[in-house]
Order: C-alpha cells, then structure tokens, then sequence
C-alpha cells in the first residue's frame, strides 16, 4: 500500500481535518476497553452514507482493512485494527435523524451515544431500554454491532429487539436499505436482524432506525439474599414466571458480594447471605407497589436472610452504586482480570456455577461471579497477578474449562460482549466447520475481499 497517495484520496474525499495519519493521533484509536493494541494507518471521520461508501471503495481499490470505532468500549477488542488500515470513527455521526412518534420509531446516526438517545427521548416522555453499563459513552452503533444488552434485558430484550430498518455499507461500498417499520416484516432473509451482532465484519452502518416505548412512569427495588443457594435460585425462577416479571433480576455470588462490603461502606447495605439478588419493578405507581409487595410474599417463602425494599431514591441510588461498585472492587483480588460474558439457560446456572468453584478450587485461581440472572447471562472475573506467570497460565486453563463447561450445559461464549479476538479461540468448540463455512460464505456476500473487520469472529 502506498501510505501517501491513500491518504491523499482520502483528505480529497474529506477534507485534511477528517483524516488522521500522524502516529501520536492513531495512538487512541489503536486498543479498546479489551486493551488489545494494534496501530491503524489512517483514522476517518465520514459525516453521511455517501462519504463511507467512497472511503469503502478507496480501502477497496488499495485493498485495506477497514475498522468500524464507536467509543472504543467493547471487551472483545471489535474495534482494534488488528491489520492495520482505516478506522472509520462514527464520532461526527451522532444525530437524531427522525422522531415517529405515531409509529414509535426513531432514527439516529450510528455514533449517538446510548445515554444522549436515553434522555432525548426520557424528555418527551419515551423509552429506550437497552441499558449496557457503558450506556454514558458507548455509541448505538457500537450497541447494534455487538447486539448489547444490560440489566432490563430481563423484561425488555436486548438491542435486537428494537433495532427494525438499517442503511448500510457493504464491503463493495454499496449503500443497502435493510427491513422496515412494519411490525411484521417477513419479506425475504431477515438481513437486519444477521447483521445486529456482526461486529463490524458484515457491514457499516449509517443510519439506525430503533423501536421505542412510552416510558414507565415509577419503579422501585428490593434486595434480597440467601444462604441457600438452591432456595435462591428457586426463589428468582418463579419471579421468572409472573406476567409482570421483574424489569431487573441481578445476582452477585458469595465472593462479589464480600468484594463490594470491602469496597463500598454502607450501612444500608450490610449485606448477609451467599447468594444477594438485586430486584427492580416498574410501572405506575400502584403496578409497582403490587409488584413489590407480590415479590416480598414470594421470596418470604424461600427463607431469605436479608429481604429489603428501597424507600426512596437515596436508598435506590445506593442500592445501584453497589452493584456498580462490583467491577472497581475486583481490583483486591489482582490486577489481572480475565472476564468472561457466558450465558447458559438459567436453569442450568447452579450447575455452572458449582463448575466453576470446583475449577476454581483445582487452579487455585480467585473466580468472582455476578451478572444478570433473567439472562443466564454470568460475568465469570477470573482474577490474577500480572507478575505471576504461573498463575496466569492457570487463569488461561481455568477460563478454557469454564467455556468447555458452558457449552457442554447448552450455552453460549458470549452473552454480550461478541467474540472479537478475545473468544476467537472458542469459535471451534462451539461450532463445527460446516458452521463457520456457512458464516463464512455469509461474509464473503457482503465483503468479497475480506475488508470489513479483518481477523475477527472466526478469520
Ligand atoms: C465499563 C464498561 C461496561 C460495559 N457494560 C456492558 C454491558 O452492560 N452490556 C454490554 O453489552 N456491553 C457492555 N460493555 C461493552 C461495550 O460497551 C459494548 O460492547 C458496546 O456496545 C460497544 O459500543 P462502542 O460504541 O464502544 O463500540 P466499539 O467498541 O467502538 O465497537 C464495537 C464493535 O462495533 C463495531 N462498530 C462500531 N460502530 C459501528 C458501525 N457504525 N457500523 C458497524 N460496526 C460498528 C466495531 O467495529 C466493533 O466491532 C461495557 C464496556 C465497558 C468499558
């Protein structure tokens, strides 16, 4: 590749203010929140569909990878250019396009940060519920291509339950138009719905069409834990199956919650148990109420140590800075974090979970659980000393016998975060080569020449 005359197409498509090739400015737009480093040659920052189907044709024509950057949050390290090339950084793409309110729709550039939708459309009285932690500063496009989910997904699904038409730019720079707002839409292959989850290796996306809901007007917490696991368990399975189901359903594990007790002083939240779930109800004031009161008489039945529900917003605030304060806190057990998004069906999660204490206790390795219950979906921390490589090495094999584990129980490598290059190892263990072939040929429809995301999922 000829640096030099690529950079000149791209500064005359864009003008010299939209293209970065000094090494001190790539710098940022080499590694993710995974903390995989790989310098890119170029950085672009496209305004419209227009401008990266020419920056898709150029990358073509010099036959340079091209990777998609919202905040650079994602944990599977998606957003490395791990080859080198272009980033094209969504960052001056973060427009409300339309607002339908008849039909519920909205339509936004792929670069609006997921907190910035939240409130515009919290103010008129709406209801974006996909709600990954990251939600200040990760971008929509970054949540539609690596299909994000969080604590509501309970209740509410995750990103591709709201995601209903896409414009997208091929790997050949052709601008498609994907899906509609039709609730029912069963015109040909659901491509809309292949490429949320795509990470990047399929498509770029330039406009983001997404299904909303009139905001629920109150909601209120409890928290609640046990000490027997299998009451536990049993307790949040049958929340699981009320018509007015829970709008959250987190639990943390024996080691989070000693974690958290250490590392955020509260009063209120001196919590006793092996097992603590965190509950949210929502609706009108009066739904919540009944909801909450119907909770509390549920989980009476089962025993629990601690069962308390909020009384006002301070206590809901602390309630929530302590399951924020999890991540932070892990840092007692090592500064080496090996995290794991699994999903397994939630009926299957004591069995994963008496797994991983044994492989654990057998790699003496400190593993910290905690995660949205609803969703089968554990954030498995196997925690390390940097400095110690024999205990890394063991960290490595424990999270190898944790996946072999997960998927021997029917679940999955990642709940949340994609496989990126952090899971690309497990592809094989979960699919079979006629799989991977088949996604393959899937990729080669839409990138020919294998631009898009080069080295990811599976390649
Ligand atoms: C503190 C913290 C908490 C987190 N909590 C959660 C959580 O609760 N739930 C969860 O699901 N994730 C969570 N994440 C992970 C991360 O925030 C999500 O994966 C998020 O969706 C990534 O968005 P981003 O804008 O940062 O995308 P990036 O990291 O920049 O990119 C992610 C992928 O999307 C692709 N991409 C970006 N924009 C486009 C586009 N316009 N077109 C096509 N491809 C594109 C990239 O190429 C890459 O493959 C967390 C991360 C952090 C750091």
């Amino acid at each position: 590749m000829e640096k030099n005359i690529v950079c000149a197409e791209f500064k005359n498509l864009l003008g010299k203010d939209r293209v970065l090739s000094d090494k001190e400015e790539l710098l940022c737009y080499s590694y993710d929140a995974a903390i995989k480093e790989s310098m890119p040659d170029f950085v672009v920052f496209p305004l419209n569909a227009i401008e990266i189907s020419a920056i898709v044709k150029i990358c073509k024509k010099h036959n340079i990878p091209i990777t998609g950057r919202g905040a650079g949050s994602g944990f599977s390290g998606g957003s490395v250019p791990i080859k080198g090339g272009t980033v094209v950084s969504f960052a001056k793409m973060n427009n409300v396009l339309e607002l339908d309110e008849e039909n519920m729709f909205v339509t936004v550039e792929p670069g609006i940060i997921n907190g910035d939708l939240k409130n515009y459309l919290d103010e008129k009285g709406y209801f974006y519920p996909p709600d990954p932690a990251s939600f200040e500063f990760c971008t929509i496009g970054g949540n539609v291509a690596e299909c994000a989910g969080g604590p509501k997904a309970v209740k509410y699904g995750v990103t591709k339950n709201y995601v209903y038409k896409l414009e997208v730019i091929t790997g050949d720079g052709e601008i498609i138009n994907t899906g509609s707002k039709a609730i029912k839409d069963v015109a040909g292959y659901n491509l809309t719905q292949l490429l949320v989850g795509s990470e990047g290796t399929l498509g770029l996306f330039s406009k983001i069409t997404l299904k909303f809901l009139s905001k629920p007007a109150y909601s209120n917490l409890l928290i609640v834990s046990f000490d027997d696991v299998n009451n536990g368990f049993t307790a949040a399975l049958t929340l699981l199956k009320l018509n007015n189901r829970p709008s959250m359903l987190e639990f943390m594990d024996n080691s989070s919650i000693n974690a958290v007790k250490n590392y955020f002083k509260s009063s209120l939240l001196d919590i006793k148990g092996d097992f603590l779930f965190i509950i949210e109800a929502d609706g009108t004031l009066e739904e919540v109420n009944s909801s909450i009161n119907l909770y509390k008489d549920i989980l009476n039945k089962f025993s629990p140590i601690l069962l308390f529900a909020a009384g006002n917003d301070a206590e809901r605030s602390e309630i929530m800075n302590a399951r924020k304060a999890i991540s932070p806190s892990l840092r007692t057990f090592g500064d080496l974090k090996i995290n794991n998004d699994i999903a397994v069906p939630i009926n299957k999660i004591i069995e994963i979970l008496t797994a991983i204490k044994n492989i654990s206790d057998k790699y003496k390795v400190p593993i910290i659980n905690f995660g949205h219950f609803g969703d089968g979906n554990i954030h498995v921390n196997i925690m390390l000393n940097k400095s110690d490589s024999e205990m890394v090495d063991r960290g490595e094999e424990a999270k190898y016998e944790v996946i072999k584990k997960t998927i021997e129980l029917g679940g999955t490598i990642s709940g949340e975060h994609g496989i990126g290059i952090i899971k690309k190892e497990f592809m094989k263990l979960k699919f079979d080569d006629y799989y991977i072939n088949l996604m393959r040929n899937i990729k080669k429809s839409f990138d020919p020449d294998n631009i898009l995301n080069p080295g990811k999922i599976f390649d």
